[in-house]
């Protein structure tokens, strides 16, 4: 495992967990778990969700967050801000909450429609979806 491998890796999991898609979660969590494995862990099965090309980037950060002991914030530009954001967008998976029931009047999602063209914010769950 080298350093530019795993740069190129958190790169590109920083930029599937910055979207809104199942991968994306998975990505947050490998992210999240690198950087803080107290606050953050790492559902194994969710990788089964992760494309090969992003599969092989999280194996590479797991590889080199243990073999290089680097962190990955460190690695990319304006890394403490960027995995600040990730960890308030993801924050229902953080340890605290990831174990919380999913909001039933917004199914976890978060939102919720009041009319067929407008959505708002759960107003249950105040977008938390927990
Ligand atoms: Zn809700």
């Amino acid at each position: 495992m080298d350093k530019e491998t795993y740069s190129q890796a958190v790169s590109q999991l920083v930029k599937l967990a910055q979207g809104d898609t199942g991968g994306s979660r998975v990505a947050a969590q490998v992210l999240l778990s690198a950087y803080n494995g107290e606050a953050w862990q790492l559902n194994v099965v969710d990788l089964c969700a992760l494309d090969k090309p992003n599969y092989q980037a999280a194996l590479d950060v797991i590889r080199g967050r243990v073999e290089l002991y680097i962190e990955p914030h460190t690695l990319i530009a304006n890394g403490g801000r960027i995995f600040e954001e990730l960890w308030h967008r993801w924050e229902r998976y953080h340890v605290e909450n990831r174990a919380k029931p999913l909001c039933s009047a917004c199914s976890g999602s978060g939102r919720m429609w009041i009319d067929d063209s407008t959505e708002i914010e759960c107003k249950s769950c105040g977008g938390k979806g927990y």
